[in-house]
């Protein structure tokens, strides 16, 4: 399968992530921009016209940067290619109530939810799962849009037409929020990367910090040995879950740890942001490893990595001199500006919190305010744990 060309469902950063990467393996990834149909080679954001029969003669492997495809007739021809991967983790995970019912049956521990069919049902809800809920979309969420956080006879926001396609989750009271990214290839070979903490804003990711035991703390062996067993308890339930969908590729994990244990709350079947980090903390990134699943390359045993910040860029002006910066890595997507958009990320990585913290004062003075308030929790975090 190696050298055969990839598409990837998508016009966005994270499929552009994969072409990228795609050049160190000698395959070629191209995009289809999915809200016009356009083909786009590469990483150039050239759009051509194409047909189903080009595509599928074309792509030996069909793979997808989103969950929530367009129902469009394109998109669903591809669907029902055989090039097309993943084919039933696509039909499961992209709705809420499948994808928790899926982690239910192979008792994989996620937030405690029920169905809301009606109105009428959230009494029941609040009655079984608490007094305070989180309402999803059952498809179509992402940041943190489609989510109402709702107390007992308070649900007046939700509109009354979305009941029927909601589901209420109990409101997890975590400490924090860790993500496993890891791969599996066709023959069963498995890889994860360290936990990374995640940190949202707004029901957006702001930062992430991998692995998730903080920079400060990599000597300390309790630290050590509790991270060691999440680390292994997590990588027992992503296996589970790719085991048992057959899956091919890079998947996610999102995670809520209560009382040191772990509590799914959503899995992504592609590359994730809070994966970004192993673009320079890792030997092979996560963008990489996906390509390789799917031409048949193998992994490596195990990935080398570095501790590593990764802060998104949400909304903001882009500033020339963030390329500037010695071991600053930025990425900025050329994606035009809107508020609560993500238009890029800075990657800080460093064998010790000083070194991360040297990088982050020299980036500093070059964010907006918002911004560097999330830098300095960041810091305060990889300096505290
Ligand atoms: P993404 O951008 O990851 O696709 P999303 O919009 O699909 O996000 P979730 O990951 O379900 O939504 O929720 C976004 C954030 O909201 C979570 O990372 C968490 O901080 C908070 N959240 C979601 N569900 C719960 C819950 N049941 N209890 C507590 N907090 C929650
Ligand atoms: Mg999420």
């Amino acid at each position: 399968m190696h050298n055969h060309p990839i598409l990837v469902l998508g016009g966005g950063q994270l499929g552009l992530m994969m072409a990228e990467a795609a050049i160190h393996l000698g395959v070629v990834v191209d995009r289809l921009d999915t809200a016009n149909d356009k083909l786009m080679p590469g990483t150039s954001n050239l759009r051509v016209d194409t047909t189903l029969d080009f595509l599928v003669d074309r792509y030996a492997v069909i793979t997808a940067e989103m969950e929530h495809l367009p129902d469009s007739g394109l998109v669903n021809g591809l669907r029902l290619s055989e090039r097309w991967m993943n084919g039933s983790a696509f039909d499961i995970l992209p709705g809420r109530n499948q994808q928790k019912r899926l982690l239910d049956e192979i008792g994989v521990h996620n937030a405690p939810w029920k169905m809301l069919h009606a109105q009428d049902d959230m009494l029941s809800a609040h009655d079984s799962l608490g007094e305070t809920l989180v309402v999803k979309t059952t498809r179509g969420g992402y940041d943190g849009k489609g989510q109402w956080v709702v107390s007992r006879g308070d649900d007046q926001d939700i509109p009354a037409s979305a009941f029927g396609e909601l589901i209420a989750e109990q409101k997890v009271s975590f400490s924090r929020e860790v993500s496993l990214v890891g791969a599996r290839s066709e023959d069963g070979q498995t890889l994860f990367y360290p936990l990374a903490e995640n940190h949202h804003h707004n029901g957006i990711l702001r930062f992430s910090i991998a692995p998730a035991m903080g920079v400060g703390k990599l000597g300390d062996s309790a630290n050590f040995a509790n991270l060691a067993n999440l680390q292994s308890e997590a990588e027992r339930m992503l296996t589970k879950i790719m085991t048992k969908l057959n899956y091919v590729g890079v998947m996610a994990m999102e995670c809520f740890e209560v009382d040191g244990e772990l509590m799914v709350n959503e899995l992504a079947l592609r590359v994730h942001n809070s994966g970004h980090w192993s673009q320079t903390g890792s030997c092979v990134s996560q963008f990489n490893l996906h390509i390789r699943a799917l031409s048949g390359v193998r992994f490596p045993q195990e990935p080398v990595y570095q501790p590593t910040l990764m802060i998104n860029l949400i909304g903001c002006e882009y500033h020339p001199r963030w390329h500037q910066i010695d071991g600053v890595h930025c990425y900025w997507y050329g994606k035009e500006r809107r508020a609560h958009r993500k238009l890029g990320h800075i990657n800080m990585t460093g064998s010790t919190s000083f070194e991360i913290q040297q990088k982050a004062d020299a980036l500093r003075p070059l964010l907006d305010a918002e911004h560097q308030s999330m830098l300095d929790k960041a810091l305060a975090l990889i300096n505290s744990h």
